[in-house]
């Protein structure tokens, strides 16, 4: 087999790499021979995928505790139910999703209709990354099956538990000819990114991304990047505080700061940073208690390089709250720092982790002035009352997408495309939005035999041009 010959002598060694050209393979043979055509096969799928979620809820909340000791409800709210919720939206609406999408037809190219018809794309390949180790797979793949692709999985080896969970269970509940997962790291995705599938689908960080688009080139295959860095938030003086804080605190320190979309710097006015670092502390304590480490609320940094590299980030810092650190237990309580230099490294890097930075600012237009001097964010927040600053806002910045007055609820609304812009990303999903990106829309126009018009044929003269120039 063609593939088989590209895997270097030395990564047949590996138990892991030698199966992978057989598996991708097999989905594809699968895929060719129709298997995932039929749209109500590929609803019995996702209820499968629902069932598997149900049934297996204990061990999927067991993987997210010894992986990120996520608490029970943050844990099923961001990870299972967000997954069920999204499995429920689409069997709901894929029979629609799938009929033709028929558009106007001008009138030179009467009779006839115009429409887009939504294929798969074939054998697609989804990258998950370890921060949300289940939702970032699934969610990608519960459009993919919609869509009617075949899906080669690769977990992110990071969240070791949660990976060899979906090894596990995937294939007891789902097609396996028409679904896979593969286990391992980079030389594994190596050998799964020469395998020419149809799509792309990866989740994490930059430097990836450069990695992966740059094999994606060698065989032209399209690539969907859902990728992070600093997301702002512009706290004004205009706004409840109470509530603020409250919703800060939620989306910052939910899965201990390592998330997407978490807050990763405030814009404050000078005049409000006191009253509002005074009532963030309160929340935190209110939420975590005063020793978070005692809270089963409250989550662990995924491994000692994550550790080592949040702790790096303190370092000469004025951190105004927190900064106790565990390393044994992977521990870094939520910790704000106030002010730091542009140029320091919690600046210069994305944080993803429980350090919040909070950034005094002359006047609140200043924020945009700050903002757009770094790559387009993933999340940009804004908490006012402040309708026109809103406005202002939402028109002077780039950010792939924007909570007002609250944070992250955007991602638990499936009619919302999510996704970045520039160096936060490119491409989208959840929701129909998801179906689309595993879709090829094709483009259907019929003709009627009737009236054919010669207008366009040669031999032409002018008076078909003149003709033409005022039909077009
Ligand atoms: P990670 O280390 O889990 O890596 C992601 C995937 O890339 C893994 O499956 C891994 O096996 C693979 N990989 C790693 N090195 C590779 C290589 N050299 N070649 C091929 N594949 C390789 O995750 P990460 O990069 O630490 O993720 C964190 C980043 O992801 C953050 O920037 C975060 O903001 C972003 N993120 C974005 C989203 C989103 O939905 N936009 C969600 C979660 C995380």
């Amino acid at each position: 087999m063609k593939e088989i010959n590209m895997v270097l002598k030395s990564e047949v060694e590996n138990p892991l790499i030698e199966p992978i050209p057989f598996h991708v393979e097999r989905l594809k043979t699968s895929f060719s021979e129709g298997t995932t055509r039929d749209i109500h096969w590929r609803i019995s799928q996702l209820v499968q995928l629902k069932k598997m979620l149900q049934e297996k809820e204990s061990k999927f909340l067991e993987a997210l505790s010894l992986d990120l000791h996520k608490g029970e409800q943050e844990a099923w709210v961001a990870e299972i139910g967000f997954v069920i919720s999204d499995i429920n939206h689409t069997v709901k609406h894929l029979v629609k999703w799938c009929r033709p999408r028929y558009v106007t037809t001008p009138l030179f190219a009467q009779p006839g209709k115009s429409y887009s018809l939504p294929e798969p794309l074939g054998t697609v390949m989804i990258i998950g990354a370890w921060n949300y180790p289940f939702q970032l797979v699934l969610a990608p793949l519960v459009a993919a099956i919609a869509a009617g692709n075949c899906v080669v999985i690769k977990p992110s080896e990071v969240a070791e538990h949660s990976a060899r969970l979906l090894a596990e269970l995937i294939p007891l509940y789902l097609d396996t000819d028409c679904y896979h997962v593969v286990l391992g790291a980079v030389e594994e995705t190596q050998v799964l990114l020469q395998q020419n599938v149809d799509h792309i689908f990866y989740t994490g960080g930059e430097a990836v991304a450069k990695i992966i688009l740059k094999a994606a080139a060698d065989y032209l295959i399209p690539v969907t990047l859902e990728l992070g860095g600093k997301s702002p938030c512009i706290v004004d003086t205009d706004t409840n505080l109470d509530v603020t804080s409250s919703r800060i605190v939620w989306s910052k320190w939910m899965n201990a700061g390592q998330t997407c979309v978490a807050p990763d710097y405030l814009l404050v006015e000078e005049r409000f940073v006191g009253s509002l670092i005074e009532t963030l502390i309160a929340k935190i304590e209110r939420f975590y208690g005063a020793n978070p480490m005692e809270s089963q609320d409250y989550g662990r940094i995924i491994n000692l390089r994550h550790f080592d590299r949040l702790a790096r980030y303190l370092e000469g810092q004025n951190v105004v709250y927190g900064g106790h650190v565990n390393r044994e237990k992977k521990y870094l309580s939520p910790t704000i720092i106030l002010a730091p230099d542009d140029q320091s490294l919690v600046m210069q890097e994305e944080v993803f982790g429980p350090i919040l930075v909070v950034l005094p600012i002359k006047n609140k237009v200043d924020a945009i002035r700050v903002i757009n001097s770094k790559p387009k964010p993933l999340a940009l927040y804004l908490y006012t009352n402040d309708k026109s600053f809103e406005q202002h806002v939402l028109q002077r910045t780039s950010s792939g997408n924007v909570g007002v007055n609250d944070g992250m609820m955007f991602m638990a609304n499936a009619n919302l495309p999510f996704g970045g812009v520039g160096e936060s990303g490119m491409g989208s999903y959840h929701g129909k939005t998801g179906f689309d990106t595993f879709s090829h829309l094709k483009t259907v126009m019929k003709r009627s035999f009737l009236l054919d018009v010669a207008l366009r044929y040669p031999p032409f003269n002018r008076f078909k041009l003149n003709v033409l120039k005022k039909l077009l």
